[in-house]
């Protein structure tokens, strides 16, 4: 298990940030930890990372605790902080060796820092200054940095926010490139990012874990646990015929002769709705449970 995180509460004064919260990050997981602003994702990530205690919980990373060996932690992850502060007035490749010479022999730090410069597409702007850069070459340098000692666990704070469509699908192919192997925990509000390159999700809101499980099961909503498959028939068929499939709970039309068929709950039908499909001599042209979008399902899980 690469992180584990049992009953963390943070408080900042009064406010509880972070309420209890609790959850495992298999290695090679990949993981979009997702919520509304101010839900305590940020808070969440410099409690595993080691830079904030918290008040109540603890942490481990690769079976360490975070509390007792916070500087042996840091050498397995690579964090790239909310809003990456980096030092504006340095170059690209004096602030990445400045970085590897805080985890590296000296005699390693030029080899891995040519290494890290071509693997995140940095070759063309490594003699500019950092405040010289874009955004989405910015994000490059934050991701080198966390990169650079090869750490086996990532830790990336909203990575694609603030960047334009073009500079996200970089970034995002980015992660998922340099990523392959790696354990990676990484927060956003873009439900199709995590679409795009989360196996599994975890949702938090106002300090509380709402939802944890595989993308594809919340997308299919296992709370609601009526399924309705969208049918295509090849022929005119009524509702009253319809309703006779076997654990049919609700029909409705949809259009031409595409139809929406619930089951009944935790019932999965499409083999009912074949079989009624021979026995009425109709053909089925397609057939597929309707997922609600990321979006529906994070807006009923956080009421955002
Ligand atoms: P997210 O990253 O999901 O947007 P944060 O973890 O940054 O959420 O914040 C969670 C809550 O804690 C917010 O209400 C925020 O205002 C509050 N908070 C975060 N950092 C501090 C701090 N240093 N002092 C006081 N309150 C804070
Ligand atoms: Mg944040």
């Amino acid at each position: 298990m690469s992180i584990i995180v049992k009953n963390i509460t943070k408080r900042y004064g009064k406010q509880k940030a972070l309420d209890n919260v609790s959850f495992e990050i298999k290695s090679g997981e990949i993981v979009g930890f997702l919520g509304p602003n101010g839900a305590g994702k940020s808070t969440m990530m410099k409690i595993i990372t080691g830079f904030i205690p918290a008040n109540e919980g603890e942490v481990f990373v690769n079976n360490l605790n975070a509390d007792d060996n916070s500087l042996e932690i840091r050498k397995h992850v690579g964090y790239l902080p909310e809003h990456n502060p980096l030092y504006l007035d340095m170059y690209v490749k004096e602030y990445l060796a400045f970085v590897a010479s805080l985890h590296l022999p000296k005699k390693e730090i030029k080899k891995r820092v040519k290494e890290i410069i071509e693997k995140t597409g940095l070759s063309i702007e490594q003699n500019k200054k950092i405040g010289a850069l874009s955004k989405g070459y910015r994000q490059r340098v934050g991701l080198a940095q966390a990169l650079i000692h090869e750490p086996d666990v990532l830790i990336l704070d909203e990575p694609t926010t603030g960047l334009d469509p073009n500079q996200i699908i970089e970034i995002r192919n980015l992660i998922a490139e340099t990523g392959k192997e790696k354990t990676i925990m990484l927060s956003t509000h873009i439900m199709q990012e995590v679409e795009a390159i989360c196996d599994r999700i975890i949702i938090i809101d106002k300090g509380r874990i709402v939802a944890d499980d595989q993308t594809q099961s919340i997308k299919e909503n296992k709370k609601d646990s009526k399924t309705t498959i969208i049918v295509e028939f090849n022929k005119e068929v009524s509702t009253e015929l319809l309703k006779q499939i076997k654990d049919v709970h609700q029909v409705e039309h949809h259009k031409g002769n595409v139809w929406l068929v619930q089951g009944v709950e935790n019932k999965d039908i499409r083999e009912n709705i074949f079989k009624f499909a021979v026995k009425n001599d109709l053909s089925v042209l397609s057939m597929q449970k309707q997922e609600k979008s990321l979006e529906e399902v994070f807006k009923d899980l956080t009421g955002n």
